[in-house]
Parts: structure tokens; C-alpha cells; sequence
């Protein structure tokens, strides 16, 4: 990103600039110029540029979720509080939630297009094509298949049936049960809340145990050990002298 002294200053009258960011007039002073740049308002003005997808080019600021060029009195936090943009923020967050869509090229205005990393491919970021896309059956498809060995879902005989490792429960062999499963079912969710908690900070992997069916150990990276995965034994052996030995 540019990040001139001069970026976003535009020049207004003989005696006074404007900020286009901040939606400010500034003496034109270079000091009070400086003063502005450098200041932490306008900075935050940048970088909640880089995260709405709002881009300035040749002194023009145009939002690109809205596809709105900024009038002289609009600025930034104008922009941003606005009911348009938020709506349309809030809207594209809820169609993303959990469907592997990668937005942040979008937003830091280096792409047009919001990339689906299940699928892999990019889709013109639009509200409605995005919500096209998580709802096509081959989004849904590609998701569920990225669930499973990130959640210890295995194949078994029958096809009509999935075995969570982590649960040690039979599912039906559909998308809503997987989906269903996953993100609701207690034990599941639960299941990971704890290990997550007991893992975190402590360079712990849990990727092999949940992809791999017979997998027993988790891998402490830290003692290249291995370690039953479950809340007992991570439990112990985070708490163990030996362990902790490994990060003094
Ligand atoms: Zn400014
Ligand atoms: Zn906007
Ligand atoms: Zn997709
Ligand atoms: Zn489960
Ligand atoms: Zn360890």
C-alpha cells in the first residue's frame, strides 16, 4: 500500500489543504501536513481502507463493495458509518461464515473477486454471486469434504454412514448431517473446545490424529513426542516438568 506523506492530501486553496481520508481541511504547512500523516487517525483512515475495500486512485476514492465514488464530503468514517456499506459488510460476512471464502484480496482492493478455497476458484464479489455460489450444490459438496478429515470423519462399509472418531457416533451420509453434526452436536464441538483450550500456546498437533482413522497420538512439536490424544493425557503432559522445560 502507499503510504506517502502526501497520500490522500488533496489540495484545496492557496492557504489550506484537504484530507480525502479524513475528510479534514489542514493548513498547508508541511509541518501541520506532517503533523496529519502521521497522526494516528489517519492511519487508522488507511488501514480500515485496506479492510473495506475502499482504494484511492488519482486523488479519487471509490468503495468498491458499494461501487461508489466519493463526493467531496464524504470521507472515510462517513462512508464507513453509512448503513449502505455496513449493511453490505455484514451481508457478505454472514454469506462467508464457515464456507471457506477468502475476501481479503477483495477488501484490500487487490482483486475483484472473493476466492473459494474449497473449491478453488474466484467469483466476482458480489453479494449475489457469493450467495449463488454457497448455494450450489458443488460448493456444499466440496465443503462437507473439507469438514471431514479436519473434524475425524471417516467412510465406513456402509454407505449411508459416516463414523466421528472424535464421538465415536455413527451420522448419515448427507451434507445437512455432516454440516449439522459439526458445527451443533455437543459432544463434537465440545470435543474441540477442550483440546483446543489445552493445546493453544503449547506447539501441540492435533491435524494427523483428526485425518487419519487410526491414528491414537497427538505430536507434541516442541518434544517431538507423541501423546494420546485426549484431554487426560495433553492434560498431563502439558503439565509435565519435562515439558515445560522445552520453553524455558
Ligand atoms: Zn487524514
Ligand atoms: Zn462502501
Ligand atoms: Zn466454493
Ligand atoms: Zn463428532
Ligand atoms: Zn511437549
Amino acid at each position: 500500500m502507499k503510504t506517502g506523506l502526501l497520500y490522500g492530501i488533496v489540495a484545496s486553496s492557496k492557504t489550506r489543504v484537504r484530507c480525502i481520508f479524513c475528510g479534514v481541511f489542514i493548513p498547508k504547512a508541511s509541518k501541520c501536513i506532517e503533523e496529519h500523516a502521521s497522526g494516528t487517525k489517519h492511519k487508522e483512515n488507511i488501514q480500515q481502507m485496506s479492510e473495506n475495500g475502499i482504494t484511492c486512485n488519482d486523488k479519487e476514492l471509490y468503495c468498491q463493495p458499494c461501487d461508489y465514488y466519493f463526493t467531496e464530503d464524504d470521507s472515510v468514517v462517513s462512508h464507513l458509518d453509512g448503513d449502505d456499506h455496513e449493511n453490505w459488510m455484514v451481508a457478505l460476512y454472514d454469506l462467508i461464515d464457515g464456507e471457506f471464502i477468502n475476501v481479503d484480496a477483495f477488501l484490500a482492493c487487490e482483486s475483484k473477486e472473493a476466492h473459494c478455497d474449497v473449491c478453488k476458484l474466484n467469483i466476482h464479489c458480489s453479494l449475489l454471486n457469493v450467495e449463488e455460489h454457497v448455494n450450489a450444490m458443488s460448493h456444499r459438496i466440496n465443503v462437507c469434504e473439507e469438514l471431514k478429515p479436519s473434524n475425524a470423519i471417516f467412510r465406513v462399509e456402509d454407505d449411508t454412514e459416516l463414523w466421528c472418531k472424535l464421538c465415536d457416533a455413527y451420522i448419515d451420509n448427507t451434507i445437512t448431517s455432516v454440516m449439522k453434526h459439526v458445527d451443533d452436536d455437543e459432544e463434537h464441538v465440545g470435543w474441540f473446545a477442550e483440546i483446543e483450550e489445552l493445546i493453544e500456546g503449547h506447539d501441540i498437533s492435533i491435524e494427523n490424529f483428526l485425518k487419519n482413522e487410526h491414528e491414537k497420538y497427538a505430536f507434541c512439536n516442541k518434544c517431538q513426542m507423541e501423546v494420546i490424544c485426549d484431554t487426560q493425557n495433553i492434560q498431563s503432559h502439558v503439565d509435565s516438568e519435562s515439558h515445560l522445560n522445552q520453553f524455558s
